[in-house]
């Protein structure tokens, strides 16, 4: 299965890739997570990337396509691969069926989580993620442990700085800019299915499986 997830933030790509992974056994490869890494590491990409990150615009195509191209060569992504976070402009669109053609593959299916601007910035303002070992959670919407702590490991959690919200609604603006175009250019492709991601993780999980039986 070769998926994208398309989505504002905070539309619940990362949760639903991370349920994708258990049930389907594919990698998730989150652009967001792979250049927080970066910027962790203090890496010369990381530094670049990092200041774009801060102020909520994109970090430019050729950064985030290169990344793509190294993940997806790698073995675990034969089987297939969660992209969550990537595409987010037309030309990274472009550039992802080129890097699938060189690698004789294409997408099966574009997933994309419709959610009002009202319940994001409430899903993002509330968002937490484990340090240690990255799972998310919503204080909310999917509480952590009593302690307040990783329900999985114990690790402390994290509100990450573009998670608030002077930031959110400069992404957001990004989003209905850069990213949008691409429901049309997908449905286009006759590879888009929307759902409505206002419905509970568990709902919207069990809709995205039962797309993806379909394709
Ligand atoms: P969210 O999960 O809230 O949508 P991400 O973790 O995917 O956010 O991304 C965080 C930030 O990383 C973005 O605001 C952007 O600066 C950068 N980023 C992630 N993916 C991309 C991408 N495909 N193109 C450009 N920038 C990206
Ligand atoms: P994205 O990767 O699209 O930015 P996330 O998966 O990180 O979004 O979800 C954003 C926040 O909203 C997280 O705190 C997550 O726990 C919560 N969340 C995800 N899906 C739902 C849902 N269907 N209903 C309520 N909260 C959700
Ligand atoms: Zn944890």
């Amino acid at each position: 299965m070769k998926l994208v997830l398309l989505g504002p933030p905070g539309a619940g790509k990362g949760t639903q890739a991370a349920m994708l992974v258990e049930k389907l056994g594919i990698p998730q490869i989150s652009t967001g997570d792979m250049l927080r890494a970066a910027v962790k590491a203090q890496s010369p990409m990381g530094m670049k990337a990092k200041e774009c990150m801060d102020s909520g615009a994109l970090v430019p195509d050729e950064v985030v396509v290169g990344i793509v191209r190294e993940r997806l060569q790698e073995n675990d992504c034969q089987a297939g691969f969660i992209l969550d976070g990537f595409p987010r402009t037309v030309p990274q669109a472009d550039a992802l069926k080129d890097v699938l053609a060189e690698l004789g593959k294409d997408l099966d299916s574009v997933v994309s989580l419709e959610v009002d601007t009202d319940a994001l910035v409430e899903r993002l303002t509330g968002r937490r993620t484990c340090g240690a070992c990255g799972k998310g959670f919503h204080l909310k919407f999917d509480p952590p442990g009593v302690d307040g702590k990783c329900r999985a490991c114990g690790g402390e959690l994290v509100h990450r700085d573009d998670d608030k919200e002077v930031t959110i609604r400069n992404r957001m603006d990004v989003y209905h800019q850069q990213t949008a175009p691409l429901e049309d250019y997908y449905r286009k492709e006759g590879l888009l299915q929307a759902i409505d991601g206002m419905q509970e993780i568990f709902a919207v999980q069990q809709q995205i499986v039962s797309i993806l039986q379909a394709v």
